[in-house]
């Protein structure tokens, strides 16, 4: 089973996301364990303080090292794993489909999500071992982020899809966008469904599937294009898509 912890100062946000759908699911047939840590319960003063001004200073608060520090620490010192430790923050790596396969072959993850200004430096240097950005752009606070990311894990995890395959043909997976989908009516309001597939050929169904999922990504993302093999067949295809669209 992997184990989620998530230290973050609004634990009550986790409750809608991580109780419902799939999420809930994982965790109802033990393919994962959440454990939502307040990070200010671990704050060593009587004020329970967790962020303080920042040296030289400059607008926004700065998270303490001490709380957090000590929360991971603790969190550590229960376990036999060694946990990928995943700091939220607009200055990592951008997340994507390869580093949420990655993420979801280890036991045991930690999340830190921040909030104000931002973290002091020695909790990158020390504590974390990968930071991750959900895009580029800034958010309040790092919860979003790390149910992002926790969504993209989860539903990786073996059996958690009711179709094992269902995510291997997913965008990004292949490495292509997906191709389009239709279900029934074949007819609705004088929009058809494409003949072939209604035609009930497997064959001619799956070389349109591939075809389109090359137009699409063609069309909209030729950039994750650059770096794939493709197969001869591919290769033609794609020279017809190109001739088509022109
Ligand atoms: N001052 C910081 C900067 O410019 O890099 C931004 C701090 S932001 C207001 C507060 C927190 O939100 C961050 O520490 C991080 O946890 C989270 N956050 C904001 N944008 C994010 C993003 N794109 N991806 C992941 N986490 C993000």
């Amino acid at each position: 089973m992997m184990k989620i912890d998530v230290l973050t100062l609004f634990p009550e946000m986790f409750e809608g996301v991580l109780g419902h759908s799939i999420l809930r699911k994982a965790a109802d047939q033990n393919a994962v364990n959440y454990n939502i840590v307040n990070f200010r319960d671990y704050a060593d003063n009587k004020h329970l303080t967790v962020d303080d001004y920042p040296y030289g200073g400059g607008a926004g608060m700065v998270l303490k090292p001490q709380p957090i520090f000590d929360a991971v620490e603790a969190l550590k010192e229960n376990t036999n794993t060694s946990p990928r430790v995943v700091l939220l923050c607009p200055q990592g790596e951008r997340l994507t489909q390869r580093k949420s396969e990655e993420l979801s072959t280890h036991d045991h993850l930690i999340f830190i999500c921040g909030h104000y200004e931002g973290y002091d430096e020695r909790i990158r240097e020390h504590v974390v071992t990968d930071e991750i950005s959900i895009g580029d752009y800034v958010l309040t606070g790092g919860e979003l982020g790390a149910m992002v990311v926790i969504d993209s894990v989860v539903r990786l995890l073996p059996d958690v899809l009711g179709n094992a395959e269902s995510h291997m043909k997913d965008s990004f997976s292949t490495g292509l966008l997906e191709h389009p989908h239709y279900t029934r009516p074949a007819d609705f309001r004088g929009m058809k469904v494409p003949d072939v597939l209604v035609s009930g050929n497997h064959r001619l169904i799956d070389d349109w599937r591939e075809k389109e999922s090359l137009k699409r990504t063609y069309m909209r993302r030729p950039d994750l294009l650059e770096n794939m093999q493709l197969t001869d067949i591919q290769k033609k295809w794609l020279d017809d898509i190109k001739k088509e669209c022109k």
